[in-house]
């Protein structure tokens, strides 16, 4: 076994969010939703004293926890957008963010909160669609 050999564990995250995006000419600059799916995969060297990286239940736990009240059923939006006052009005959930909530951004998120949860993350995966994904990792 080489010296650079690890482990690593994905746990998977699905939850619904709305968007759009500002400077931005395709279909997602209207209003809309995706059920998007994260994965978070974690890595270590060497197990814990359960022989395993992290336990699967208190990722879940942690991750689910945040991402669900984070952003399930809520829109993202831009800080600048001009629907934020108009949809605080009307009492909608939102989640306002200083990017456009693109996948990439909201990987970044994702793989910040999970380091200040002191878990050894290596990537976050944000799925916006079955076919479309943004990666973001510090190897
Ligand atoms: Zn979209």
């Amino acid at each position: 076994m080489g010296t650079n050999a690890e482990f690593s564990i994905k746990r998977q995250v699905f939850f619904c969010y709305g968007h759009r995006l500002r400077d931005y000419a395709g279909p997602c600059k209207n209003l809309h939703g995706h059920n998007a799916k994260v994965e978070i995969e974690l890595a270590s060297k060497q197990l814990d004293r359960k022989g395993m990286v992290a336990d699967f239940i208190d990722v879940g736990r942690i991750m689910k926890n945040w991402i669900d009240k984070t952003f399930d059923h809520k829109l993202l939006l831009r800080q600048d957008d001009p629907l934020i006052p108009i949809l605080k009005e009307q009492g909608e959930p939102l989640f306002i963010m200083e990017q456009n909530p693109t996948a990439e951004h909201i990987a970044q998120l994702i793989f910040e909160y999970a380091t200040t949860q002191g878990l050894p993350v290596v990537s976050v995966t944000f799925w916006e669609t079955e076919h479309a994904a943004a990666t973001y990792s510090n190897p």
